[in-house]
């Protein structure tokens, strides 16, 4: 896709600094990390979300993420590692080419993942049927 930037890193239109390449899958670092060493890894075909990834293609990104996490660890001696991934603008998703965030994360870094709150009574069982009905379908 000419106007997916990602594609472009992947033709190599657009530089990055590279961590990981094989057939089907790339991974660098961010242009503009959460923490130093903070990492994509993206399918080299198009997807816009999780949504539309090939299975295949999912679980050969799901192995270098753990690569990825593995050699933050053992690089940067991180304290944790968030793996995160944004689908559709609402999500926070900017790039329209399904990608996963790997990010060192490190003591009073001050990064805040997120806040949850507590269901109101009987909503978790609400949700939980509303979802049950469509995986079960
Ligand atoms: P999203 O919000 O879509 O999950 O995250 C997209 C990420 O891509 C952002 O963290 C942003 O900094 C990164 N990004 C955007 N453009 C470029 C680029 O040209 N090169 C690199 N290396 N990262 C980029
Ligand atoms: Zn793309």
């Amino acid at each position: 896709m000419e106007s997916c930037i990602f594609c472009q890193i992947v033709k190599g239109a657009i530089p990055s600094a590279k961590l990981y390449e094989d057939d089907a899958v790339l991974s660098f670092l961010d242009i503009n990390p959460i923490n130093p060493g903070h990492a994509l890894v993206i399918p080299k075909n198009h997807y816009p979300t999780i949504l539309d990834v090939d299975d295949e293609d999912l679980k050969k990104v799901a192995v270098v993420t753990k690569l990825i996490a593995k050699a933050l660890r053992d690089a940067l001696f991180c304290d944790g590692i968030n793996v995160l991934q944004n689908n559709f603008e609402a999500a926070g998703q900017l790039i329209h080419h399904f990608h996963i965030h790997v990010i060192p994360r490190f003591e009073g870094d001050g990064f805040k993942v997120w806040s949850g709150k507590p269901y109101k009574e009987g909503a978790m069982k609400e949700v939980q049927e509303k979802i049950l009905a469509v995986i079960k379908k």
